[in-house]
């Protein structure tokens, strides 16, 4: 597992990751463009991981991954509920949970943790204690970026002022690109 603080941490704890929030982030030029989505491809590379793993992706967690990215934006648990049962009448709130603790666990997906939904992990194989979300207020869209300058740059605030640093997931909010340029300010 990657863990680019150089640090060893102790396990990651149960309680709601730190929320740091920044309003004045300078915006990169150009902007990076959204990543291509191809579904088919994304479930057999995560197929893969679980298989290296020594997981499986069994048929219920591949249909609640599968819901998971062709969402346009995070799910709650419940929205995923609903839209498993159209497959499966039998899902129940367990069946949802169970599924998702599993493919975040094995860092398939996100939970973002100030919509209290889950969002597909686009970054491939990363420490997930570590992630920063450009969340769209206005379209509800999650774009994952995974910079280490980031991190590296907490860590050193946090260092700075005798704080051990852990680890920080980032829920940067603000207007996406696609809305930025639908409506100018
Ligand atoms: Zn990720
Ligand atoms: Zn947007």
């Amino acid at each position: 597992m990657k863990c680019s603080l150089g640090y060893t941490f102790v396990k990651a704890s149960p309680l709601p990751a730190r929320r740091l929030m920044a309003y004045a982030w300078p915006m990169p030029s150009p902007a990076v463009p959204p990543p291509t989505r191809d579904i088919p491809a994304q479930l057999k590379a995560a197929e893969q991981h679980c298989a290296r793993n020594g997981t499986q992706l069994t048929t219920l967690r591949r249909e609640v991954l599968d819901l998971i990215l062709r969402a346009d934006s995070p799910l709650t648990a419940y929205q995923l509920l609903d839209q498993l049962k159209a497959i499966r009448k039998s899902a129940v709130p367990p069946t949802v949970y169970r599924t998702l603790d599993f493919l975040i666990e094995n860092r398939l997906i996100h939970r973002i943790e100030r919509l209290n939904a889950f969002t597909p992990c686009t970054e491939g194989e990363h420490d997930h204690r570590d992630a920063q979300f450009l969340i769209c207020k206005k379209c509800g869209s999650v774009t994952e970026i995974e910079d280490d300058a980031i991190t590296r740059a907490l860590a050193a605030a946090a260092a700075a002022r005798g704080f051990r640093p852990g680890h920080a997931i980032v829920e940067l909010d603000g207007i996406c690109a696609a809305c930025a340029e639908s409506a100018p300010a």
